[in-house]
């Protein structure tokens, strides 16, 4: 478990400037087609330690995806999860995006960018120009952060896209388990005969 979240941590720190690793710059297809080659390369490695750094920076991707679109926005209160598997599927959902970090197309576009700022009735719409200072979720003081999903419940667009990420990393983790991905059940087995993940990662696939 402890490498799982080691992978997860080193996405940010080994990978800060591929946008593929966090959702960032509006490139979706990127980070869902490198978070499938992540865990399939978990799934296929033999080397624990790496295997399952790989499958933690897997789910950074996942959970990066609700902090960085605006998913959360566009799907309020209803648990769907995003189509990170089949990703195809956002090419005909035109309102998905996530926000440039690199500001490069953006410069020459500060006016523009700016609408997504003041889109206070339109947060489920698309900006062309969007931020990443403009649409992440990432602290619960970010621009989005605080807005409310529904009047009168006090649930941010922070807490949301937090639950969001939450049940998506679970379901991954299940059906990995259920796919006998082998260094999961290699966790699993007792400490003697194994490295061990510790029982969490037991408890954590078969919270009953
Ligand atoms: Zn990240």
């Amino acid at each position: 478990m402890e490498l799982i979240v080691q992978g997860n941590l080193r996405a940010d720190a080994a990978f800060m400037n591929n946008d593929a690793y966090h959702c960032d710059n509006d490139n979706i297809l990127g980070c869902a087609d490198r978070f499938r080659t992540l865990k399939d390369d978990s799934y296929r490695e033999s080397n624990h330690i790496t295997g399952l750094i790989k499958l933690g920076m897997a789910l950074h991707i996942a959970q990066d995806f609700y902090s960085h679109s605006n998913w959360a926005e566009n799907y309020p209160m209803v648990s769907i999860l995003a189509p990170i598997e089949h990703p195809w599927i956002f090419l005909s959902m035109k309102e998905i995006q996530t926000g440039y970090f690199n500001l490069l197309p953006i410069v020459e576009h500060t006016e523009e960018a700016g609408d997504c700022f003041d889109a206070d009735a339109g947060l489920h719409g698309n900006y062309t120009f969007a931020t990443h200072a403009c649409l992440n979720k990432d602290a619960s003081d970010s621009h989005r952060s605080m807005k409310v999903v529904l009047p009168g419940i006090p649930i941010s667009y922070h807490d949301w896209a937090a639950d969001l990420a939450k049940e998506h990393t679970t379901q991954i983790l299940v059906e990995q388990y259920n796919a006998k991905h082998p260094l999961i059940l290699s966790c699993l087995t007792p400490k003697v005969l194994s490295f061990s993940c510790g029982s969490q990662a037991y408890d954590f696939v078969r919270p009953n």
